[in-house]
């Protein structure tokens, strides 16, 4: 029989959110008549922008015909969608990359997931915590974490995040091979200033480590001095690879498209210390293990970039983040410990009275119908934490509030 890859074994079967729905379920069954409002998952609810609509349509009617129709497109991207990257996201930040540096794809969470393909097992990693589940489960899966003890990865380093540091992490104390950062940050909803960054690119270059910097959620930055790329640092291009996706942008969660700029500059070696470019092996990768994302997709995604596309996508924005607003200052007003929900979709709450995150999560679904996410579902220092999102309805975030207020 073939051998099975054992590391999917040390992967925990139940998944966060199955977990979640498991018990929302069970809540249903009991009490069928029950209006539950879901700020859980952070999935978007307001519909594409009618610019993206109209650009999908266009696409849609290129294909039914001969001469417009286009089959397997290029594994990087079209150079349409790559040049109105640069112009629109990049350029205007003072950040210069070449179209072959910009490698589209099916969102953020597929090159999240794959970017280890291209780099040795015996690498350490470092992440922030709590964080987006990805980053540590596809270096399980690749035999890179180590194995799993008191609740954390054996060959993981945690920077752990909380109150009592203000969601500030310290940098590594040894020398590590992978740091994933993201920011804004899922869960905590927090960012990081460009005073901040520029510590974690200057370790990077003093270490000749690589960061991995997930900007998903960048488009929800208000305060200007907030850096929306970790290429505003001088000497990133040498020491990281970015992360976008339109999903949270653009409400392209079903649609499906982001991009991943690895920059030519930046090296990884052999065992032998000769340098490597990782653009090149990523570009590699890519051929043979990804053939583009779709056309109509790709014109989709362009066309959050027109003049009327960017309004539209911008509204959106603005939407959400009045829910966050409204959240936050209600949880504030309860006497929560808030953060997050002022340049992120996510409001981060330390749980009253000592309840573990599980435990408030099944208060609120029992006693207020109300669903989030628990914060230990993000890691150890998730603990005693939880996640709502902005991304639902406004009548149900406004509902839910209420409904908190009552019962605090
Ligand atoms: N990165 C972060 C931090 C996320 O929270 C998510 C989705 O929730 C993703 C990446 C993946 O996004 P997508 O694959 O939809 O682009």
């Amino acid at each position: 029989m073939a051998l099975v890859n054992e590391n999917f074994l040390k992967l925990s079967q139940n998944y966060l959110f199955s977990d979640i729905a498991k018990k929302v379920n069970a809540y249903k069954v009991a009490h069928p008549k029950s209006k539950i409002i879901r700020l859980g998952i952070g999935d978007v609810t307001q519909p594409l922008a009618p610019a993206v609509i109209e650009a999908m349509h266009k696409a849609v009617d290129e294909m039914a015909s001969e001469c417009t129709f286009r089959g397997y497109g290029p594994e990087q991207g079209y150079e349409f969608l790559q040049e109105a990257i640069i112009k629109n996201d990049l350029l205007p930040r003072g950040i210069h990359v070449e179209p072959s540096e910009v490698f589209i794809n099916d969102g953020a969470k597929s090159d999240t997931g794959n970017i280890g393909d291209i780099l040795a097992k015996d690498n350490i990693i470092c992440v922030t915590d709590p964080i987006y589940p990805v980053y540590i489960d596809s270096n399980v899966m690749a035999g890179r974490a180590g194995d799993m003890l008191n609740g954390v990865w054996s060959n993981v380093v945690y920077m752990p995040c909380n109150g009592e540091n203000g969601f500030v992490p310290e940098l590594p104390k040894q020398r590590v091979d992978i740091v994933y950062l993201c920011y804004p940050n899922n869960p905590t909803g927090t960012v990081i200033s460009r005073a901040e960054l520029k510590k974690w690119v200057d370790y990077a270059l003093a270490n000749d480590t690589i960061i991995m910097y997930d900007a998903a959620y960048e488009a929800y930055i208000q305060n200007p001095d907030i850096p929306h790329s970790i290429y505003e640092i001088k000497g990133a291009k040498k020491c990281a690879i970015e992360f976008h996706s339109f999903s949270k942008t653009a409400g392209f969660t079903g649609v499906r498209c982001g991009y991943t700029i690895v920059p030519k500059e930046l090296m990884a070696v052999k065992v032998n210390g000769e340098k490597v470019s990782l653009n090149q092996l990523w570009n590699r990768r890519q051929c043979t293990k990804f053939n583009g994302t779709s056309y109509i997709t790709q014109r989709a995604a362009e066309a959050t970039y027109s003049a009327e596309g960017k309004k539209q996508v911008r509204e959106t924005i603005d939407y959400y983040m009045g829910n966050a607003r409204m959240m936050r200052e209600a949880f504030i007003g309860m006497g929560l410990d808030t953060y997050g929900g002022e340049n992120a979709p996510y409001i981060w709450v330390k749980t009253p009275s000592g309840m573990t995150s599980w435990q408030f999560f099944d208060s609120l679904l029992h006693e207020v119908n109300v669903v989030g996410t628990p914060g230990v579902g993000f890691g150890p220092s998730g603990e005693g934490y939880f996640r709502f999102t902005a991304f639902g309805r406004k009548e149900d975030c406004v509902e839910a509030v209420s409904r908190l207020k009552k019962w605090m």
